[in-house]
């Protein structure tokens, strides 16, 4: 295997009406890729890779992870996030921890130092403090956009969800290209690297105005993320509920293991099949054993990219 290849998705939703500038997006994207990609270039592991870009994108305000996390109802922040390596199929998974600079560190954590495969809430704020992982005050989780955008859901009426199907977006304060007030704002990561191993990342702040205690797919292994090195890595971004009830993630595994269907022919499938006919909305980000690469989604746009060995990143918003 001489090939290495990273994708990151920032998450899916609706889009924003109006001039607005992408490039901080963009560069967002890119940042990741390059905090992945120089991993695998110097023969690192695809595990390793995921957690380097993922962590890029939770120390960015832009997405809805670490730093940059939606608020729940009652005004706090709870974030999830979790990581597979496809070699061995470990897991490492948190959900409703607050305070974490990068939750993805303390799913890593969970699956490194630890027996077991999700730890919520309290427990799991015990393994960061056991191994010494990095903290900040609530100061660092707060964004006045995010804290606008819980305001305006609420005003609306809308549920825990803040979802809009309809395509019709809500102007905010400030606009960003997927409209903030609907848009899944989840980070995840997927790569395979020069050993042939794949693996997958994903955090998230969850929804807005979620009930307090709310978990969503990001940390359920199958749902949210999932990755073997028979098949496939995925991390999706979207309606968690559906995503959880569709078992998104070992779907598009189990259409290539038991179907033998490509990666693009699964990850559709898996985009715009059950999920779609439940309701489910949002994408995923794949990349198969052999290096190919697919990113569909069912809600107008979505925040990704990809960096293949000896060439340049590659971002996108929509279609
Ligand atoms: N899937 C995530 C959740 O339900 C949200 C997202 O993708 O932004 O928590």
């Amino acid at each position: 295997m001489s090939e290495y290849v990273i994708a990151v998705h920032g998450g899916a939703g609706t889009i924003s009406p109006g001039q607005v500038d992408v490039t901080p997006y963009h560069e967002g994207l890119k940042a990741a890729l390059q905090a992945g990609g120089d991993v695998l270039r110097r023969g690192g592991s695809a595990l390793d890779a995921v957690q380097a870009a993922v962590q890029s994108l939770e120390d960015c305000p832009l997405f809805n992870a670490g730093r940059g996390s939606v608020y729940t109802s009652d005004e706090r922040h709870e974030m999830d996030a979790s990581i597979m390596d496809g070699q061995c199929r470990k897991v490492g998974a948190v959900a409703g921890v607050h305070g974490v600079r990068n939750p993805v560190a303390l799913a890593r954590a969970v699956m490194d130092h630890t027996q077991h495969v999700l730890l919520v809430g309290d427990g799991a704020l015990k393994v960061a403090r056991e191994q010494g992982l990095a903290t900040e005050d609530a100061a660092y989780f707060h964004t006045e956009e995010r804290l606008a955008q819980l305001h305006r859901v609420r005003a609306q009426g809308r549920g825990a969800m803040a979802l809009d199907h309809t395509g019709q977006a809500i102007v905010g304060a400030n606009p960003a290209p997927i409209c903030e007030d609907s848009k899944y704002g989840t980070v995840g990561a997927v790569a395979l690297d020069l050993a042939g191993h794949l693996a997958a990342a994903v955090s998230t702040g969850g929804m807005t105005n979620k009930h307090p205690g709310r978990v969503g797919d990001s940390p359920i292994v199958g749902a949210g993320i999932y990755a073997n090195d028979a098949s496939c890595a995925v991390a999706c971004t979207g309606t968690g509920e559906q995503f959880m009830r569709a078992c998104v993630g070992h779907d598009v595994h189990a259409r290539m293991a038991y179907q033998g269907d490509s990666l693009e022919s699964a990850a559709h499938a898996a985009v715009f099949g059950d999920l779609l006919a439940m309701g489910g909305s949002g994408g995923l980000i794949a990349v198969d054993h052999r290096g190919h690469v697919s990113m569909p989604f069912n809600s107008l746009g979505m925040y990704r990219g990809v960096l293949r060995s000896n060439e340049p990143a590659q971002t996108f918003i929509f279609q």
